[in-house]
């Protein structure tokens, strides 16, 4: 929690959460891409593209919080602190995140802190991972002859183990992992020991919506290899599930053709 307290009388900024979606500016929605455009400052993750922070105005300041796994250029705390600071001195933040904020994005944290310090805080959606992978990659998350139920898991290798995913695949039911691509081994070992077949459909999508996007699809069994072979990097999302296998497009195709 911010230890900063708003100086009398001042009307502090906003901090405005904001999603940035999966990857192409596209798929912004049109209340982020006007904030990103008439943003002073904007705070943003590592995941945003260049070419949404490239929407900026010149004279607008960004400043980078990225995060990776390894490597912490900012704590949580310090990241809270940033948006509060700037927002009690006045400015309208806009916070830029990966996806939707609200989605492993740790926009309910950076909201609470903002709220504790008298922040007005707005939430701006975005188009999360799992619906931008899925839609570039044409794999329904729920369909009628094979998925009702889907659900959204985080898989970094902290608390995998304690972490209860039992009953959230199998059959007619759709599993999005987040995260999940440097633990893909303990991914499968876990899924199994919970009782799923191995030979469930898996899809794995990188850098989805992004033109260096890839579609890798095999078998629960087979998914470690199928990232290590492939040697697939963050940011990609992890699908198990019938739907995975249905109606394979080959997706790269269809763009070229779109785009003659
Ligand atoms: N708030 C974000 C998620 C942040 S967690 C959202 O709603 O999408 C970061 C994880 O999101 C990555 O490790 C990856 O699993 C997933 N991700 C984000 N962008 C992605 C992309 N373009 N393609 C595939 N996965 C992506």
């Amino acid at each position: 929690m911010s230890k900063i307290a708003p100086s009398a009388g001042a009307k502090p900024g906003t901090v405005f959460l904001v999603g940035a979606g999966p990857g192409d500016p596209d798929l912004l929605t049109l209340r982020a891409a006007r904030l990103v455009m008439n943003a002073k400052l904007i705070v943003h993750d590592g995941l945003v593209e260049p070419a949404i922070l490239a929407m900026a105005r010149p004279s607008a300041r960004l400043v980078s919080v990225a995060k990776s796994r390894s490597r912490h250029t900012l704590p949580q705390e310090g990241i809270n602190d940033l948006l509060v600071r700037e927002a009690l001195g006045g400015t309208d933040v806009v916070r830029l995140k990966g996806g939707d904020p609200f989605v492993f994005g740790r926009g309910g944290e950076e909201a609470e802190a903002c709220r504790a310090a008298g922040v007005p805080v707005e939430v701006v959606p975005g188009v999360s991972a799992a619906l931008g992978a899925a839609a570039a990659a044409q794999i329904p998350l729920t369909h009628r002859d094979a998925a009702s139920v889907v659900s959204f898991v985080a898989g970094q290798c902290k608390g995998l183990t304690d972490q209860n995913w039992s009953g959230l695949a199998g059959v007619g039911r759709t599993l999005v992992i987040y995260m999940g691509v440097a633990t893909a081994e303990a991914i499968a070992d876990k899924l199994i020991a919970d009782g799923l077949a191995p030979e469930m459909p898996v899809a794995v999508i990188e850098n989805a919506t992004r033109p260096e996007m890839r579609v890798l699809r095999g078998s629960l069994a087979a998914l470690a290899s199928l990232v290590a072979k492939n040697k697939v990097k963050s940011p990609a999302l992890i699908v198990i599930g019938e739907v995975a296998a249905r109606d394979e497009v080959d997706v790269r195709a269809i763009a070229l053709e779109a785009a003659k």
